[in-house]
């Protein structure tokens, strides 16, 4: 008699999540020993529809936990309610999230109440302060506490995971499975763009929490005064729809003739995008971890950082959001040949595109001994 197949339960709330879940995804689905459910919280819905697409996912079920003017806790406890009945079930042999979000953290905790065992993608992340990022870094040191398999991408965040008493022995750097996503992407023919022929161009995406209000307000000044001062140059900006990066955005940016604001892309579309710009500015967790995959200085829109990975070899540079030093790091890339060859040839600490497989055979083994 052969083995039946152990179940897996993969949980995507987020854009992020789904782009650094699918590969994971579609290991196990061809893996012989194992199926996977996919289930979504619905966290990010408009924003997660298209990398399901994109990756030719199928999902099980759809938790449909949002709701207009949700408070944090509110939204936490609709996906811990929805996991823990879905779980109960399916009761499956594992269940996976990834990072550091309501979804991870809701998912972990009912994981835990159900006494099923609990892996973490993305395991280590810190920035050491609780409140920075809100509530991310609270939602993922939480997470930690819940899980069984700790995927941590590099040895920093091994070494995060050690300094608060992990156990060593549950603990695999795996590389991060966002390079997997783009490597995947890559390999698809390039789709249609939004950028212009013929002229160069600076990516940028800024919509984090803590960057609502005046450091958006800023950040925006901050472009346009670079994109008149560069008519060469256009800048690229797809704008979250998160009606406070909307409000910022349109207010400083409508109306430059070489300021292109466009709709969020498609995850292909925003990856060649990467791809060909000159530069990026981004508060983007994601975005700091795939442009040095891509050779791609990355000018930071943050004081600090949970990946200084990327600082450390020098492929990213902290900026912050204040427009004088902005402006000033933009200059020197686009003046100094030497100083934008650092940091584009600095190479990418986040792994070699396989840390999804090395995370679906730690969890064949360990499965297999239970
Ligand atoms: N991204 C995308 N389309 C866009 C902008 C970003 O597909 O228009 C991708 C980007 O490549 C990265 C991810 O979305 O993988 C980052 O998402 P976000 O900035 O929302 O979250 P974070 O990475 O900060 O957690």
């Amino acid at each position: 008699m052969p083995h039946p197949k152990k179940k897996l339960i993969v949980v995507i709330g987020t854009r992020p999540e789904a782009i650094k879940l699918a590969p994971v995804v579609l290991a196990i689905e061809q893996s012989e020993w194992a199926s996977c459910e996919v289930v979504l919280t619905g966290q990010h819905r408009d924003l997660v529809d298209p990398i399901i697409r994109d990756f030719g996912l199928t999902v099980a079920h759809d938790l449909q936990a949002m709701q207009p003017n949700q408070s944090l806790s509110q939204v936490t406890a609709r996906i811990l309610a929805g996991i823990d009945g879905f779980l109960g079930q399916s009761m499956p042999d594992a269940v996976l999230g990834q990072g550091d979000t309501a979804s991870v953290l809701a998912t972990s905790m009912a994981c835990f109440f159900r006494n099923i065992a609990f892996a973490h993608v993305e395991a280590g992340l810190r920035t050491g302060n609780l409140r920075l990022p809100f509530p991310e870094e609270m939602n993922r040191v939480l997470t930690t506490r819940m899980t069984d398999w700790h995927f941590a991408p590099t040895d920093v965040a091994r070494t995060n995971l050690l300094h608060e008493g992990i156990d060593p022995a549950t603990i695999w750097v795996t590389g991060n499975t966002v390079i997997d996503a783009l490597h995947h992407v890559l390999l698809q023919s390039c789709p249609p763009l939004p950028s212009r022929p013929g002229r160069d161009f600076v990516l940028v995406t800024a919509h984090r929490r803590e960057n609502l209000g005046s450091a958006l307000e800023n950040v925006c000044s901050a472009i346009k005064t670079l994109a008149q001062g560069h008519p060469e140059l256009d800048f690229i900006f797809p704008v979250h729809p998160n009606p406070g990066v909307r409000l910022a955005v349109n207010k400083h940016l409508l109306g430059i003739a070489n300021v292109l604001l466009i709709e969020p892309c498609d995850y292909p579309v925003f990856c060649w995008l990467m791809k060909g710009a000159r530069l990026i500015l981004s508060d983007s967790g994601g975005v700091q971890e795939e442009a040095p995959a891509l050779g791609k200085p990355v000018l930071v829109l943050r004081d600090e950082t949970e990946r200084p990975e990327a600082v450390a070899v020098g492929a990213t540079r902290l900026v912050g959001t204040e427009p004088g030093n902005i402006i000033g790091a933009v200059q020197v890339l686009l003046s100094d040949a030497a100083s934008y060859e650092r940091m584009a040839t600095a190479g990418s600490p986040y792994g070699d595109g396989h840390a999804a497989q090395r995370i679906v055979d730690v969890l064949h083994r360990s499965l297999a001994r239970r």
